[in-house]
């Protein structure tokens, strides 16, 4: 029984009061009465623990594997575990939801880092290049429920049915196959032909477009038309190629070439189980009409053939007619969903207010993270062995270093009675942010850094009065 009441109605049985539970498993995940889903992500929570743990183990309190691989451990099979069901339960993820999201994310951040326990977990997304779990578990909860669900999601530009079907198994008899004549990957440029058709796709600012013609000595036919933007290239090669098989049709009693210079779509068109739709029905074509040879064939180097399909195909990307309308693909799909994530997460950085000294070096969220090392995050977060640290978290009674001045970071890398041996020039006060930004984009400074908050660490009794 969904219901928000404090004390739900008693159930009765046979005279015997039935024990309420308060969520059920199924499939997986756990469903509440309450519809919050604080049930699964609790349960979420315990596993990851376990998953914490056996990370910890492989890591090491030394940290025993690199960064890059902790990395894609925690991408490959911690964030999968959370992803598990994820169009069910997280396509509205509430603020709620989002920040207890953020806490289970946030220690495989630290342990993959290995940053001070107090790092803001926002800087630390953003120097790992990881979004958000909230974020990133809606945005494949999107991909699922429109390309596999078939269902709408508000706000979305695209429906459901604007998006090409994944085909499955085999699209003819496993025992029947192309002839092997009939494809050919080599550079089919110099054969000596009379009679072929040549096909080109191409994507330019303006638009897509897909073209073939067939050469006889001279242009004897052409076709070509424009795609929408939100297509592909490889789209636009597949029509184009679709067409062209079509178009061979009454010409194949003899044998008929066709070249293009798109390998992948080669390759997609002579695959029985291709998941294309429109690869599957050249591959039938083919498969009926052993007379219709497909030959790859270098691009750009002059084949008259080939320069005039790509000058169609360009031509029609270009022009002012309504597009062809071609389902769009997976791959599209992808990257609109990964947009708009990205444009979510920066929306959250920006106006932020954990991290700041991280945010001022890098302002721009991405997924790939910084080349920061260990002790770099230390620097640059404030979070590590410094005196104004200690003494905002407590952990000291006073924020001076024992040389006499105040012990923040840039103390420390410029002008500390400590660390003299690798110092590196002091800003003035007003151009601390310029002064951060610049030395993060220098090597060389970067590795003075480094030095000096390993020689920190390991001479703690020099740097604590206390
Ligand atoms: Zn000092």
């Amino acid at each position: 029984m969904y219901s928000t009441l404090v004390a739900a109605p008693p159930v009765i049985w046979k005279n015997n009061r039935i024990k309420r539970s308060h969520s059920i498993r199924y499939l997986g995940i756990y469903i509440d009465d309450k519809t919050n889903w604080n049930s699964h992500i609790r349960h979420l929570s315990n596993k990851a623990t376990t998953l914490h743990q056996n990370l910890l183990k492989i890591a090491g309190p030394s940290l025993g594997i690199s960064k890059k691989h902790r990395l894609v451990l925690y991408k490959t099979v911690i964030e999968r575990v959370f992803a598990h069901g994820v169009s069910a339960w997280c396509l509205n993820p509430t603020s709620k939801m989002a920040r207890k999201l953020d806490t289970i994310q946030r220690r495989f951040l630290l342990a993959i880092s290995g940053a001070y326990g107090t790092t803001p977990t926002a800087a630390l997304q953003v120097i790992l290049g990881l979004p958000p779990l909230h974020l990133k578990l809606k945005s494949e909860a999107e991909q699922v429920t429109i390309f596999r669900l078939r269902k709408n999601i508000p706000n979305h530009n695209h429906a459901p049915e604007d998006f090409e079907e994944t085909e499955t198994g085999w699209s003819s008899h496993p025992s029947s196959h192309l002839h092997p004549e009939q494809i050919s990957l080599q550079d089919g440029g110099n054969l000596m032909v009379t009679k072929a058709i040549y096909t080109d796709g191409s994507k330019l600012e303006k638009g897509v477009g897909a073209a073939f013609c067939l050469l006889e000595n001279i242009i004897t036919h052409s076709w070509s038309t424009k795609l929408r933007s939100e297509n592909t290239v490889f789209q636009a090669e597949l029509l184009a190629l679709k067409e062209a098989v079509h178009f061979a049709l009454p010409l194949a009693s003899k044998t008929i070439k066709i070249f293009t210079d798109n390998k992948a779509s080669i390759l997609a068109v002579s695959n029985p189980k291709s998941p294309n739709k429109m690869a599957r029905s050249v591959f039938n074509i083919l498969l009926n009409h052993p007379n219709i040879h497909l030959n790859w064939i270098k691009a750009h180097v002059g084949y008259f053939g080939n320069e005039t399909a790509d000058a169609l195909a360009k031509e029609a990307a270009e022009s002012q007619s309504s597009p062809s309308i071609v389902k769009l693909s997976k791959a599209f799909l992808k990257s609109s969903l990964k947009k708009s994530m990205l444009n979510a997460w920066q929306k959250l950085w920006t106006k932020g207010d954990t991290g700041r000294s991280t945010h001022t070096i890098i302002p721009s969220v991405s997924l790939r993270p910084a080349n920061w090392s260990r002790e770099d995050i230390i620097f640059f977060t404030g979070h590590g062995p410094f005196q104004f640290y200690l003494r905002r978290f407590n952990l000291s009674t006073t924020s001076t270093c024992p040389c006499g001045l105040e012990g923040t970071p840039i103390h420390y890398a410029t002008e500390c009675l400590f660390t003299i041996y690798w110092h590196i020039k002091k800003p003035a006060p007003q151009h601390a942010d310029q002064w951060l930004r610049n030395v993060a984009g220098n090597p060389s400074s970067k590795s003075r850094i480094r030095s000096i908050i390993q020689h920190i660490h390991h001479n703690q009794p020099l740097f604590r009065p206390d």
